[in-house]
């Protein structure tokens, strides 16, 4: 690839398996996987400046963050010119505002970007930073990428208009939401390729990550990781837990909590880096829906796949999280080779557990709570009657953990929930939740509009074959 070697300035990225060489920004960026099949990881973790970023608008604040994760490889004025790309977007002039709900629980609201979720905050950005690496090297971009929804809406929007940029999503047929399916397939170019896999997410999931396996065909087609497999993603993420945190923190540098909605664990392994990077989080409270492998593990020490069950909140009906594997890096000591023996265990076996001292600290870090189908509906419905507040199912999974768990913080310590979309992309849970909300014309204007999606089964083989025609 035509991106630089590493050069002494630049922040270095290691793999969690020890295996690859170490990259730079640029290089870690690109690949997405490392090529020893591990994640990339931060070699050293840079340290936050509390004092000097209390006060700091979001945009100037993610300036200062992403730049730490970037060292001198991206120039400063690049750096600013593509977050002004990005949350140029938003329509929020806070980017992503905190509203106070009362009884210490605050919102943080993640979606006022093109496709109303949480994901733009990264894809906004990451869309540009492509474009940006085009340029400079001539690099081939051609995205590959799984979603159960969201992911693949905002991919396509953070890259729709780029030149040189092809885009491949994945998503479980019949299983995304109408507005979802449609915030994709309206994006009709023959730059885009929205793949319809009769399957569920971990179908979609799986066959991504086999073809990023084979290096082969990763280098034949020069293929790019979109999923949050891809560390670039997640340090866009880190931004908005120091922006919430001062937002609450009533200026005492005093612990706070987050709750975080969950599928892939990416979104809280940026809380959890903030952490590493001295934010003083209380814990991040890891709320899941009944898909719950990740509850079972912070709760009991045990992780073994279960049954995958559609729900209200499909962004996280996941069994096998892509991120789990950073945090078990770092619960394993950084130990690669130990890294390796467990990651082999689960393949072989589907199961991995962990006791006595690692345990305890998976609960320093964590609280969860699995939230159940009726619970999710409820809190809707309790949010509402209770604060005059609207919040979509994902973000209530989220609430109903944090309620649950607050007998578990020390009294006073405020809780930020992350609101990961907005109630509107998730309307039918609305309806059944007893409440009404109005499309918003983000969503409406969707209705109706050309729209273009090819049908496969859940076999690698066609989607290579599709994959193929559109990467030429
Ligand atoms: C993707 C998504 C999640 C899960 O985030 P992860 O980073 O995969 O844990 C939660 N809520 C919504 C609305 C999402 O789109």
């Amino acid at each position: 690839m035509a991106a630089p070697p590493y050069k002494r300035g630049y922040m270095r990225y290691i793999s969690t398996r020890g295996q690859a060489g170490e990259a730079g920004f640029v290089e870690m960026f690109l690949a997405g996987l490392a090529d020893d099949g591990g994640l990339y990881v931060p070699a050293e973790m840079p340290a936050a400046d509390l004092a000097g970023w209390r006060e700091l608008p979001y945009r100037e604040l993610a300036r200062r963050i992403i730049s730490l994760y970037v060292g001198e490889e991206l120039p400063a004025e690049v750096v600013e010119r593509l977050l002004g790309q990005a949350y140029g977007n938003f329509t929020h002039p806070e980017v992503t505002p905190v509203v106070p709900l009362g009884d210490n629980l605050h919102i943080l609201e993640l979606f006022h970007g093109p496709t109303l979720s949480f994901k733009d905050v990264a894809l906004q950005f990451i869309g540009p930073l492509y474009g940006w690496a085009a340029q400079t090297y001539g690099e081939r971009i051609n995205i590959l990428g799984a979603t159960s929804g969201d992911t693949g809406a905002a991919a396509i929007h953070g890259v729709a208009g780029l030149p040189g940029i092809k885009i491949a999503i994945l998503h479980p047929h019949g299983r995304v939401s109408k507005a979802q399916e449609l915030q994709m397939t309206t994006v009709v170019s023959d730059n885009v390729l929205n793949l319809a896999v009769r399957g569920d997410f971990d179908d979609c999931q799986r066959i991504v990550k086999d073809l990023f396996a084979d290096l082969a065909i990763k280098r034949r087609y020069s293929l790019r990781a979109i999923n949050s497999v891809n560390l670039a993603r997640i340090i866009a993420q880190i931004v908005y837990y120091f922006y919430a945190y001062f937002r609450v923190d009533g200026g005492r540098g005093g612990p706070v909590a987050f709750s975080v909605p969950t599928g892939n664990f990416g979104d809280i392994f940026a809380g959890y880096l903030a952490r590493r990077m001295g934010l003083p989080i209380e814990r991040l409270i890891l709320a899941t829906n009944e898909n719950n492998i990740l509850e079972r593990f912070v709760n009991t020490g045990d992780y073994s796949l279960g049954e995958s069950r559609p729900t209200y909140s499909p962004a996280m009906d996941i069994q096998v999280a892509s991120n789990f594997e950073r945090y078990l890096y770092y619960l394993l000591g950084e130990d690669p080779a130990a890294l390796r023996a467990a990651m082999a265990q689960f393949k072989e076996t589907g199961r991995l557990a962990v006791a006595g001292e690692q345990l305890a600290q998976v609960q320093r870090d964590f609280a969860s709570r699995a939230v159940c189908n009726d619970d999710c509906l409820a809190t809707i419905r309790r949010v509402h009657d209770r604060f005059g507040y609207l919040v979509d199912p994902h973000t209530a999974c989220g609430v109903a953990a944090a309620l649950a768990t607050a007998d578990e913080r020390p009294a006073g310590v405020p809780c930020v929930c992350l609101a990961t979309a907005h109630p509107g992309k998730f309307e039918e849970a609305i309806r059944l939740a007893g409440l009404q909300i109005e499309l918003p014309p983000a969503l409406a204007g969707l209705f109706g509009k050309p729209n273009r999606m090819t049908v496969i089964d859940n076999d690698r083989e066609q989607a290579l074959a599709e994959l193929g025609r559109l990467y030429g």
